[in-house]
């Protein structure tokens, strides 16, 4: 029982003793009885601790009893957790005290759950409206060159193929963004499962940049690979360590300036390989930077899609390191470049 509790008890018990010791009095004039004081003085006494004693058993034994059984339910049903009585600076020994701070607690958590179905649930919306939106665009395209062909473009020798090609284009572009979804729906529900093995990533990095060199001569973008060690053998799924590169080199051009260059630097020690990725493209401005790993997060929508990027690539790339149990951070300034940092596991 807490303080403020006895203080109660010991006023009321007080308060009952008094009324009963002065009634015996009254009743002993009404009668014509002699009651001594010292006999009342007794009376108060007996009753005060016979009543004192009674009303801290029926607290102790009834209600402390009743709300242990109730807390002791909603534990085992998990509805309630045990209270981390550290936390509290009040006197909780009081079993009332502890139902309270219980519920409290409870009901935070409620609302902390709450919050974050919450969270989720504008994610979803969000999500769902982002996919539908970049789906909605290539369709469109489609249909409109489709359209134009069936009203008779067929025939006209200057744009039927020219149509029919852009339309491939569209598909091509549906395809990238139903690829990089089914894959971050993977990486997300973990069903996606690394098929580790020991491979030397300086010749996994020439080989992509071999890939990407047409796309970089267009914008005449030079690709330099910076290694002290001709290899590098790292411990990861090597197709999913190529996505890394592939969308990370294929940014720096899309996002790079004519007469440009990318590096790519290996630095490794006993248990890691460091890769920097370094461009002196267009840059990302500060604000945006915290968000370019979000799905869908474009600095600049209309470039972007004139690329053909579909927002999805650094967000496969962190989620990819992080199955790695590795870290990706990123570096850059507005018109200067961008420099992402990552790493892998040797073993
Ligand atoms: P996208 O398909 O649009 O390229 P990403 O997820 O790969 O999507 O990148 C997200 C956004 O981050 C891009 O739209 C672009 O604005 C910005 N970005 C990514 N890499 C670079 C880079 N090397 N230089 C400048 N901006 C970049």
């Amino acid at each position: 029982m807490n303080r403020q509790n006895t203080s109660l008890f010991l006023i009321f018990c007080a308060l009952f003793s008094f009324l009963l010791s002065v009634s015996i009095w009254v009743l002993s004039i009404f009668f014509s009885f002699s009651v001594p004081i010292y006999a009342l003085v007794v009376v108060f006494f007996f009753c005060f601790s016979i009543s004192f004693l009674f009303f801290n058993y029926f607290y102790q034994k009834i209600i402390f009893g009743r709300i242990e059984t109730t807390l002791a339910k909603l534990r085992k049903l998990n509805i309630i957790t045990e209270i981390d009585v550290s936390k509290f600076t009040d006197d909780i020994s009081d079993p009332i005290e502890r139902f309270n701070a219980e519920i409290i607690q409870l009901s935070n958590d409620r609302q902390k759950e709450l919050e974050h179905l919450q969270k989720l649930e504008n994610y979803r919306k969000e999500f769902l409206g982002n996919v539908s939106h970049e789906l909605k665009t290539p369709i469109f395209n489609i249909q409109g060159y489709v359209a134009t062909l069936i009203d008779g473009g067929i025939y006209d020798s200057k744009i039927n193929i020219e149509y029919l090609k852009r339309a491939d284009k569209s598909v091509d572009r549906m395809i990238n963004i139903i690829d990089d979804l089914e894959t971050i729906s993977q990486l997300e529900t973990g069903t996606l499962s690394l098929d580790l093995e020991r491979f030397n990533i300086v010749e996994m990095v020439n080989d992509v940049c071999k890939q990407i060199e047409i796309q970089a001569q267009k914008k005449n973008i030079t690709l330099k690979v910076i290694t002290q060690k001709d290899i590098v053998k790292i411990f990861a799924d090597r197709f999913r360590i190529r996505q890394i590169f592939s969308n990370l080199l294929s940014n720096s051009i899309k996002y790079g300036k004519e007469n440009g260059e990318t590096s790519i630097t290996i630095n490794t020690d006993k248990e890691k390989a460091t890769i920097t990725i370094s461009d002196n493209g267009i840059g990302i401005e500060e604000k945006h930077l915290p968000r370019i790993f979000e799905r869908f997060y474009r600095v600049d929508k209309g470039r972007s899609r004139e690329q053909g990027g579909t927002g999805l690539g650094l967000s496969i790339v962190k989620h990819i390191i992080e199955a790695h149990h590795q870290t990706i951070s990123v570096s850059s300034k507005e018109n200067q470049g961008t420099t992402f940092v990552f790493t892998l596991p040797k073993n």
